[in-house]
């Protein structure tokens, strides 16, 4: 039977990444050798490496400014990274607490420098996306996360900032237009929208790194990964040889233009019948809602549907539809690859419910 996968990551990726990359685990383009055993330093390698900058670069509309790194550790290494990097002693950055993430990364970077919490949506359970605060423009940076997976909140608009944006696109990356002139650095964990766990997506402004005070080691140090072209020490190969089929794939389906599109559809589709169905509610406000990761609940007087609701899913063949544990409910992780009727057909499970017990 054919799964229809929502996790929320690892996730979800084309069918044809998935057999191109299989082939490649036996024979890497007819060379006799499997991905998994070539050198980093092969020509094959550094080729793939390569096609996987200028991909991001493409896809991004990225300039000469900025690099394009491939790095291990997670997100969660930026977390610690960025302000390592870019947060002196004694001097202050901004962030903006909307989530599991933001927090994270905020309880990292207090042990570097000064934080100063903009704004946070703690109080309401993370429900909203803060507006309306102050950037001081003495900050070394604004640190963000575009869109929260735990929640289902995604920035609409990306605040307009005196400062250089640090931002966590782990969930949202290449699913719609970034304008990097905005960014110091973006960040994304590759298993959400990108491809397999084991790599991290970061693109960082060069004139930005090498000013730290403080000592940082080679391999945190942002500098060491420019100059050595994200191979100062064995990159992750086959994460980045899968994430580079992905952004053909993204390329060949008209970029991050269609990919957009596509999501604004999935999104319509879901939150549309989340609004209807007396059955469901949503969990956060409406103008904040996730394109990426569509987060509702049963409505009072059908919570105790829930089990029934997951096995319906289930034989339907959706998976990975069950909430976050920190949240309860439902979510719907609607990435690049995922089709509008994998969408559908969970709007159907929905409906078929009402019909039944509504
Ligand atoms: C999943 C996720 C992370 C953590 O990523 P790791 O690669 O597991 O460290 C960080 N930020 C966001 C927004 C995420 O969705």
């Amino acid at each position: 039977m054919k799964i229809h996968n929502f996790s929320a990551g690892p996730s979800i990726l084309p069918q044809e990444v998935f057999d191109e990359a299989s082939v490649a685990v036996k024979d890497l383009n007819g060379s006799g050798l499997s991905i998994l055993e070539i050198s980093h330093r092969s020509k094959a390698f550094v080729d793939i490496l390569d096609e996987a900058v200028s991909l991001v670069g493409e896809l991004l509309k990225i300039g000469s400014e900025h690099k394009v790194l491939f790095l291990s550790g997670g997100a969660s290494t930026q977390f610690a990274m960025v302000p390592l990097n870019f947060l002196n002693e004694g001097a202050s950055a901004s962030y903006v607490d909307t989530g599991t993430w933001s927090a994270k990364a905020i309880k990292e970077a207090r042990a570097f420098g000064n934080i100063n919490l903009l704004a946070s949506s703690k109080e309401d359970q993370y429900r909203h996306i803060p507006k309306g605060y102050d950037i001081p423009s003495g900050d070394a940076y604004l640190h963000i996360t575009t869109n929260n997976t735990v929640y289902g909140t995604q920035f609409r608009e990306i605040p307009s900032s005196p400062i250089p944006i640090v931002a966590d696109m782990s969930s949202d990356i290449f699913s719609r237009p970034v304008d990097i002139n905005k960014y110091g650095l973006i960040y994304a964990g590759a298993q959400k929208n990108m491809g397999p766990a084991g790599t991290t997506l970061v693109v960082v402004r060069e004139d930005m790194v090498g000013k730290a005070e403080r000592h940082v080691p080679s391999m945190w140090n942002y500098k060491t990964h420019i100059a050595k072209n994200s191979s100062f020490n064995t990159p992750p190969v086959f994460p980045i040889y899968v994430s580079m089929l992905n952004l053909r794939w993204v390329r060949k389906n008209g970029g991050i233009e269609a990919m957009e599109k596509r999501s604004m559809e999935r999104a319509k589709l879901i939150y549309d019948e989340v609004d209807r169905n007396p059955l469901f509610t949503g969990t956060t406000q409406k103008e904040d809602r996730s394109r990426m990761n569509a987060t509702f609940l049963l409505a009072d007087g059908y919570r105790n549907l829930e089990e029934e609701f997951l096995k319906q899913c289930k034989e339907a063949g959706i998976s990975g539809i069950k909430g976050h544990r920190s949240v309860g409910g439902f979510r719907a992780s609607m990435y690049n690859a995922l089709k509008l009727e994998s969408v559908q057909l969970l709007v159907d499970v929905m409906r078929d419910l009402e019909r039944r017990k509504g």
